[in-house]
């Protein structure tokens, strides 16, 4: 049987710099598929369905979710949010791994699920500087910017589920911290196929 995907999950405090952490990750490093969710938040305006998130309203959410189509789920922010079952497991069955971008409620479904999962946190440096990005990056109103500051002090408390921390402070370390967590997974020896370790080496005639 081919070689299965490795799944990665990435969770952070909304504003710290996660999604752009992941879209890059997946630019710079082959073999590696951002998961596509679903959604009941509407599109930000320069959001496509079906590259950022499929967008769905409630009713069919709900469906899905009645249909057992999602590997794991949950309402962030007054929002559903949902990974595909379907999606998540072709990708992984073709031998490529997964990128999740999902909350920490989500992760904890996934933990139980996928034992060889790998769980990864992010944290802004501070709480200040998770509020400036957020006002700077402009994409919510002041009264949502409250509520997401205080979703993360309650959240931030998950990082003892996840396997690594990653700070976002300087951006290319983070990358570079996060590609070295993906490279080093993939060369696990519980993950790899060492027939040929025993080919070439100790059932190898010579000397
Ligand atoms: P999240 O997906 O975690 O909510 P985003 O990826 O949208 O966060 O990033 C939030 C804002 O912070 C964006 O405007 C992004 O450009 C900016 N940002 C991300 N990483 C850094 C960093 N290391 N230093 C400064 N700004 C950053
Ligand atoms: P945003 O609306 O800013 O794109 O995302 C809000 C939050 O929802 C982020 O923490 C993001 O990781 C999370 N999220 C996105 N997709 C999923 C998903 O499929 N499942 C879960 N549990 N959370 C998700």
């Amino acid at each position: 049987m081919e070689k299965q995907g490795i799944l990665f999950v990435v969770s952070a405090p909304s504003g710290t710099g996660k999604t752009t952490l992941c879209r890059e990750l997946t630019i710079k490093l082959p073999n590696l598929t951002h998961s596509v969710s679903y959604t009941t938040r509407s599109p930000r305006p320069d959001e496509v369905d079906g590259r950022e998130y499929f967008f769905v309203n409630e009713t069919r959410f709900r469906e899905m979710v009645e249909r057992n189509e999602f590997a794991e789920w949950a309402e962030v922010h007054g929002n559903l949010y949902g990974t595909h079952n379907g999606h998540l497991l072709d990708i992984m069955n073709r031998g490529e791994d997964i990128l999740l971008d999902i909350d920490s409620q989500g992760a904890i479904q996934m933990k139980k699920r996928f034992k060889d999962g790998v769980f990864i946190y992010i944290l802004p440096p501070s709480f200040e500087v998770l509020k400036s990005r957020l006002t700077d990056r402009g994409s919510e109103s002041a009264e949502e910017i409250r509520k997401r500051l205080k979703k993360a002090k309650e959240e931030i408390w998950n990082y003892r589920e996840y396997y690594y921390i990653v700070v976002n402070d300087d951006f290319k370390k983070a990358l570079n911290d996060l590609k070295s967590i993906i490279i080093a997974e993939r060369i696990k020896m519980k993950r790899m196929n060492l027939s040929w370790i025993e080919e070439n080496f100790i059932k190898n005639k010579e000397a």
